[in-house]
């Protein structure tokens, strides 16, 4: 069942506000990596209400990796939880690189979530996608972007 309601809500549903936020905060921190949290909910499908900026804590390789401190997740966790909302996944940047995930990505991804990559090319043109797995041994695909006004 769970398989089944998956496939057909193979998209994610994100506020143009939310959206512009992550797509901002992408180009603030080119040449680096940046990542972020998606908070929403999982109704008919996911749909992105709120995010929030991390911080990425490689800063050996802060150009093509990101990493979350545990205790700012929590954090936001817990202010997700407060407003009514679950963490249903994460964003971040790929300086120079396509929007797909990395070997790396795919390692620390978490089945369920939605991961949203944004390419960044020379500081400016961007490219918005999102991915998801289900089962640990499942592949990355890709899910649709829908943008909603308002
Ligand atoms: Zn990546």
């Amino acid at each position: 069942m769970q398989i089944l309601v998956t496939y057909f809500f193979n998209m994610i549903k994100l506020l143009e506000d939310t959206f512009n936020k992550i797509v901002e905060h992408s180009k603030e921190a080119y040449p680096h990596e940046c990542c972020g949290v998606l908070a929403g909910k999982i109704e008919e499908g996911k749909k992105v209400v709120r995010v929030y900026r991390a911080r990425n804590t490689n800063e050996e390789r802060s150009c093509d990796r990101y990493s979350l401190d545990p205790s700012e997740l929590l954090k936001i966790e817990k202010d997700a939880k407060a407003g009514g909302f679950d963490i249903i996944g994460i964003y971040h940047s790929h300086p120079d690189h396509p929007a797909r995930p990395s070997t790396f990505d795919r390692e620390r991804g978490w089945p369920e979530y939605s991961y949203i990559i944004v390419s960044v090319r020379g500081g400016r043109d961007t490219e918005v996608k999102s991915w998801t797995f289900a089962e640990k041994n499942e592949p990355f695909r890709e899910e649709d972007i829908v943008v909603e006004r308002g």
